[in-house]
């Protein structure tokens, strides 16, 4: 037993591609967090960068104000620490000295930026006063807009240790820096100490926003100013100086921001850089996934190869031991080695009884086994399989189909192997099939597909003037009406006895084919003369002619036969067939029950047919039809009675046509209904411009008998003319009431009730006109004229006409002679007591206005 592998993946192993997107989901996932982690840092890091920024400008924006106020202490010591200012400004204010002679005058202005310079004297009041580089009057107090009394004190008494107020005060809305030291000599020894308060030397440096700024620029510090905002101390970069007077100014800056110019240049390449990962990553999962698909599919196909093996042996198991097909094995010379199980059921003969026999033995082959082996060399292809035959086990023949594989060992062919198929039902149903789709289902007889067949191989085989291939075109006569009267199975039963016949008077080689309905084809070979194959028409007819005798009836009816030869008339199957046709057609036309032999002048009459029926076609339509009036008279008084309507063609080309040449046309092709409705209205419409009211006889086809809507149109062209119906007479002939008597019968009697007159057209040339006389609703009769002929000198044709005019009599019918040429015919009629009479020796058929003028000379 083969190893078994599960045909389908375990549910819970995932395939290749859902493992790799989950992993390269994973590794998205990670690497988003690592950017995340990255930014918080950074962010973090820029925070304490500014904060240390911030801190820094802290340091350095006390630092400035510091320096600022060493810078007012020192400058304010030079100048009250100072023996001459002492002498100048204390003793005695001596303007001269301090201001003109610039020894503190007006050059503080512009070389400490020191707005105001006052002197307080003793008594307090301002002895010395430059504001702005400017010598004033203003008092100290009321420049500064505040009392400063406490200063001036304040420093008074630090006059000993030399130590001058120093500090910020409000001023104008403006920080100032104010230094207060009271005068002392300074340590000159020529200068003398006064008694009581000393005078006091007043600075003031007021820092407004240029100041402010110019002072942080100095130490590194942005936009230097006086934070006005109102609140506590939110902000970091905010200096709070305390003033002499208590209260505090608040400065502030911008500080530098590295923090955030370090944001603003790694937060935009860090989302690039993430953005970047963030493609590429895509990019590689969608790569990955659809690798890990191919791999998902390949190692589908590679599993369900897998599967295909084993379920391929568990297959050959099965069909080996299912299938109607047996299959062997045999070595290089055919011995078998092998047979499967199948063997034994399909043959009924033992595996035992035939291992180690040649399988030649077993299935005939044609030609042999080992002969086909032969040609078709060590490498049969595929297609090649061959039907053999053997005997079951029950002793019946059985057809097989073989087909064979050599087996290849290294060293060349080391056997065969292949299969059986039994397979004889299919060749027999194929066989039944094949003789069905050659042959008529009614009469056994090959059909026209295997008559074309068979005639092509023949003619395959060159037939020659001496040994020509003849073709007989068989048509019965008269078997619609036993169809008619005896019904379809009879009619089937005829046609079987039919090919009974024609089949006992070929012989073998010879071939006879049903073509369908009551057609039949024969296709001889081995006669070679004219008379020969005469005879053998002859013999055909005769043959039929033979009544049947079915359901104790006796039918007769005969065959008309055409008849072609190759290669005389032709060597191509189409033609010959339809020569052959052609000559049946003409056999017909020569009265039935007898043969023609084609003859070219037949084709070209064909062609001619043909010509003048698509002509007939166009008359209907270009209005070439005319009409031809025949007068009859009484024979008594010598008076015209009627007149017959007779058509005519005026043909384009070939001039006045008489209706002989294309009345049959007009039958066959159904042109005859357009045709006769024509007449028939014509006739009737001619017949109420007549000066007397004749009757006018109209001519109908028995085609019109079998469609047509005859009553109706009938009634049409006499409600169209307006003709009373008792003038209108139709004229028909036996051949209507042949064809369907019972349908025929049914017609004219409707026919009659019209009012119309009806009367037998050449009355004598069929067959049984009596018995259809007395039965069918006639009027009249018409002697045919080929009974005009010999009137005059035989006795017996009077004597038939007298006849029928007796007969006419009996069944109250007019009876009228056509054809009558001559006086002496005209006597004899007479004589016959014949009613009326027609033909050229009284009046022709002419135009319609000839009879005008022949009725009202
Ligand atoms: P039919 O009905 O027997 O017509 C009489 C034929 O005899 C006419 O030939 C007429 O011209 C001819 N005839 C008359 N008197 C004499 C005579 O003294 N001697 C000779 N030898 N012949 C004479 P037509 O007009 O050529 O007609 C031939 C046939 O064509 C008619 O024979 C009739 O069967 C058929 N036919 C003519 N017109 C029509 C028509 O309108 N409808 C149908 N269905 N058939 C028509
Ligand atoms: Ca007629
Ligand atoms: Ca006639």
């Amino acid at each position: 037993m083969a190893p078994v592998i599960e045909s389908s993946r375990p549910p819970n192993v995932l395939s290749n591609s859902a493992v790799t997107r989950k992993a390269l989901l994973f590794i998205s996932a990670l690497l988003l967090v690592l950017f995340v982690v990255a930014s918080v840092a950074l962010v973090h890091i820029a925070a304490q960068q500014n904060d240390q920024a911030i801190k820094q400008s802290l340091f350095y924006a006390e630092k400035a104000i510091q320096a600022r106020q060493k810078s007012i202490l020192a400058i304010v010591s030079d100048y009250a620490f100072w023996g001459e200012a002492y002498r100048h400004l204390h003793v005695q204010v001596d303007t001269d000295w301090a201001y003109t002679r610039q020894n503190m005058g007006p050059s503080l202005f512009p070389d400490f930026a020191y707005e105001g310079v006052f002197v307080v004297d003793a008594n307090n009041q301002t002895a010395y006063a430059v504001v702005e580089g400017q010598l004033t009057n203003v008092e100290a107090q009321q420049w500064l807009k505040q009392d400063v009394q406490a200063l001036v004190e304040q420093a008074r008494a630090q006059a000993d240790d030399e130590e001058p107020v120093v500090g910020f005060l409000q001023v104008s809305g403006w920080p100032a820096l104010v230094a207060v030291a009271a005068f002392t000599p300074g340590g000159d020894t020529q200068v003398e100490a006064t008694e009581g308060a000393a005078s006091v030397l007043l600075f003031v440096d007021r820092l407004d926003p240029q100041k402010l700024q110019a002072l942080g620029q100095d130490f590194g510090i942005d936009d230097l100013h006086v934070d006005e905002r109102l609140g506590g101390n939110h902000d970091r970069s905010v200096l709070a100086v305390p003033t002499l007077s208590g209260e505090l100014i608040r400065l502030s800056w911008h500080p530098a921001q590295p923090g955030d110019q370090l944001l603003y240049l790694i937060l935009p390449l860090l989302g690039l850089v993430g953005a970047i990962v963030a493609v590429i990553a895509w990019l590689m999962l969608r790569r990955a996934i659809a690798a890990a698909r191919e791999m998902d599919t390949s190692y589908a196909s590679l599993y369900s190869s897998q599967s295909a093996l084993v379920a391929s042996e568990a297959r050959f198991r099965d069909v080996a031991e299912a299938a109607s097909d047996w299959i062997w094995e045999t070595d290089a010379q055919l011995r078998l080695k092998y047979l499967s199980v199948r063997f034994q059921a399909v043959t009924g003969h033992s595996e035992r009884a035939w291992l180690g026999r040649p399988l030649s033995e077993f299935v005939l082959c044609p030609g042999g086994l080992q002969a086909w082996l032969d040609t078709h060399g060590a490498r049969p292809s595929a297609k090649d399989s061959l039907q053999c035959q053997y005997v079951a086990m029950d002793g019946t023949q059985r057809t097989c189909r073989l087909v064979l594989r050599h087996i290849e060992g290294s060293s060349g062919i080391t056997g065969y192997r292949g299969i059986v198929s039994d397979i004889t039902q299919e060749v027999e149903a194929r066989a039944r099939i094949e003789h069905l789709s050659l042959h008529d289902a009614l009469t056994g007889l090959p059909n026209r597909i295997r008559m074309q067949e068979f005639l092509e191989g023949k003619l395959r085989a060159l037939p020659t003037a001496g040994e020509p291939l003849v073709m007989l075109s068989i048509d019965l006569d008269r078997f619609k009406s036993v169809n008619d009267s005896f019904g379809h199975e009879t009619g089937d039963l005829v046609l079987g006895e039919v090919s009974q016949r024609l089949r006992l008077v070929l012989r073998d080689g010879d071939l006879v084919a049903r073509m369908g309905g009551d057609e039949f084809i024969l296709v001889v070979s081995g006669i070679s003369t004219q008379e020969e194959v005469e005879r053998l028409c002859e013999r055909l007819i005769t043959g039929i002619e033979q009544p049947f005798e079915i359901d104790h009836h006796s039918i007769f009816i005969g065959a008309s036969i055409g008849v072609a030869m190759a290669p005389a008339d032709a060597c191509l199957a189409e033609d010959l067939l339809r020569y052959a046709d052609i000559a049946l057609y003409e056999a017909k036309g020569a009265g039935r029950s007898t043969w023609c032999f084609y003859a070219s002048e037949m084709n070209t009459r064909v062609k001619d047919r043909h010509q003048l029926e698509n002509d007939l076609r166009q008359a209907l339509i270009n209005d070439e039809l005319r009409l031809r009036l025949q007068p009859r008279y009484s024979v008594s008084g010598q008076r015209m009675v009627a007149a017959e309507a007779l058509v005519r063609w005026q043909h384009p080309q070939r001039g006045l046509l008489s209706p002989d040449s294309f009345i049959a046309i007009a039958e066959s092709t159904g042109l005859i209904v357009p045709l006769s409705s024509w007449v028939l209205r014509t006739a009737c419409m001619e017949a109420m411009s007549w000066p007397e009211a004749l009757v006018v006889s109209v001519n109908l086809s028995p085609v019109e008998f079998q469609h047509g809507r005859l009553l109706a149109r009938v009634k049409s062209a006499l409600e169209e003319s307006g003709l009373p119906p008792s003038r209108l007479e139709l004229e028909l002939t036996e051949s209507v009431m042949l064809d369907d008597a019972e349908g025929a019968l049914v017609l004219m009697h409707e026919l009659k009730s019209l009012g119309v007159r009806l009367s037998m057209d050449d009355f004598g040339t069929g067959y049984s006109s009596l018995s259809y006389l007395r039965r069918f609703p006639f009027d009249g009769l018409k002697i045919d004229r080929s009974f005009m002929a010999d009137l005059e000198g035989s006795s017996d044709s009077q004597a038939i006409i007298k006849a029928i005019v007796g007969l006419g009599r009996a069944l109250s019918l007019t009876v009228t002679a056509e054809g009558v040429e001559t006086a002496a015919q005209l006597e004899v009629l007479r004589q016959c007591d014949c009613d009326e009479v027609q033909g050229y020796f009284l009046a022709r058929p002419m135009e319609p206005a000839a009879l005008h003028l022949l009725m009202c000379p």
